[in-house]
């Protein structure tokens, strides 16, 4: 009887420990990581929803985690600049996968000022991390997620292989769905966004951003007084803005040109449901 319990015993603890112990930064690569890897993963998130992946710093509990995972996912937001390497630190072992290879990234927007300093501004551009807001970047991370999980985990290759196929034929499914939504949406309509994070969604459906932040900061009462101008020049009718920000100047723009305010993220964990709201809010608009 003893021996059964300790086959059983081992048995359970060979199941447990040949689970991969995954960390992600952000709410919407735990789909992505749930879509690929199914029950043969574990994922632990760094970034929890509220926080902005722009200026996280980890708990020492999340340090515990990075000392047991297998692989980081990373997906290029920037606290990863500063934190990767004492994640490495922490756990030498643990391999690094940037979710972003082979993606081709774009300048963050900001609002364009006219005036004779905006050249001097321009050498500051930072690149764009929000790549999963458009669903065929996200089709490069599922590959690079697959890649990842069958280097370290030959054997189940067939079940990684047929999740990765589904996957890219469900984000195909999504990317039809958004475009149909929008079939109506006059090409290049621009959509008033506080922090500018659906460069790559706007590039894929024809739609330009109008971002209120400027370089990462609320807009000082001047360049308000000119971003209300500009919208009701370009008869903006609603204003997005998410929950990891300060809805200040959101509102007080909102307000002037009485238009909606539309509190949307895109780190939210339903990913699919998210692109496709904010596609319907836009054809609305
Ligand atoms: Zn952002």
């Amino acid at each position: 009887m003893l021996k059964i319990k300790i086959i059983i015993l081992i048995i359970f603890q060979v199941s447990l420990i040949a689970k991969i112990n995954t960390i992600v930064s952000i709410s919407p690569q735990l789909i992505f990581l749930k879509s690929i890897g199914g029950d043969k993963i574990n994922i632990s998130l760094m970034v929890k929803p509220g926080n902005s992946p722009h200026t996280y710093s980890p708990k020492p509990s999340q340090m515990k985690d990075i000392a047991k995972a297998n692989i980081y996912f990373a997906i290029g937001v920037e606290f990863e600049d500063i934190w990767l390497k004492k994640f490495k630190n922490q756990n030498h072992k643990m391999k690094v996968v940037d979710l972003s290879n082979g993606i081709q990234k774009v300048a963050m927007a900001s609002h364009h000022h006219h005036n004779d300093k905006h050249s001097e501004k321009e050498k500051h551009i930072k690149t764009d991390p929000h790549i999963w807001t458009n669903p065929m970047n996200v089709k490069i991370v599922a590959k690079n997620i697959y890649q990842a999980l069958i280097d370290i985990d030959i054997q189940n290759k067939d079940f990684y292989k047929k999740n990765l196929n589904k996957f890219l034929q469900e984000i195909t499914d999504l990317d039809k769905k958004i475009k149909k939504i929008l079939s109506k949406t006059v090409p290049n309509s621009r959509f008033m966004v506080f922090h500018p994070a659906w460069g790559y969604f706007a590039k894929q459906y024809n739609l330009k951003q109008f971002p209120v932040e400027i370089e990462g900061k609320s807009p000082k009462p001047k360049d308000l007084a000119y971003i209300i101008r500009e919208a009701k020049e370009e008869n903006i009718k609603a204003i997005f803005t998410q929950p990891e920000f300060s809805d200040k100047s959101a509102n007080i723009i909102a307000k002037e040109l009485n238009i909606k305010v539309i509190k949307t993220s895109p780190l939210s964990p339903n990913w699919s449901k998210n692109l496709i709201r904010l596609a319907k809010a836009i054809s609305e608009q």
